[in-house]
């Protein structure tokens, strides 16, 4: 059902503080920033290889990265997946018996058609269906 890693989804403090280790110390570069309001987050993406690094900074105090970052510290929140036909993926997953927080497809930043898994059902990691075109 999934193809690759999409991109890993890292939550930070200070996106623009965040942006300087990555380009840099890592010598990557990002591929714009975009304010995802219906996430409450601003991100950039770093393309690596094949795959990405989703930088997400919220922009609320009571976003779920916001939330996160309370609870956990800045770091790995989640990591994508991409699929072909998230309907279909979503479909599938709920077949399976995959509490889905999203069980309808939503806007990702870049235009992506996204959906979360429940951690409760992936062992531990908010699991991202990512559909691009
Ligand atoms: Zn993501």
């Amino acid at each position: 059902m999934v193809k690759k890693v999409d991109h890993i989804g890292i939550a930070v403090k200070n996106l623009d503080e965040t942006l300087k280790f990555y380009e840099e110390i890592l010598g990557l570069k990002a591929a714009g920033k975009e304010v995802v309001d219906e996430q409450k987050v601003t991100v950039a993406f770093l393309p690596i290889g094949d795959t990405e690094v989703e930088l997400l900074e919220s922009t609320t105090e009571d976003g779920a990265i916001a939330k996160f970052i309370a609870k956990n510290g800045e770091g790995v929140q989640h990591i994508a997946y991409k699929v072909d036909n998230i309907e279909e993926a979503i479909a599938e997953m709920k077949k399976k018996g995959i509490r889905m927080i999203d069980e309808k497809p939503r806007y990702g930043a870049g235009g992506a058609k996204i959906a979360f898994c429940h951690p409760k059902s992936t062992y531990g990691v908010l699991l991202e269906l990512c559909q691009r075109d």
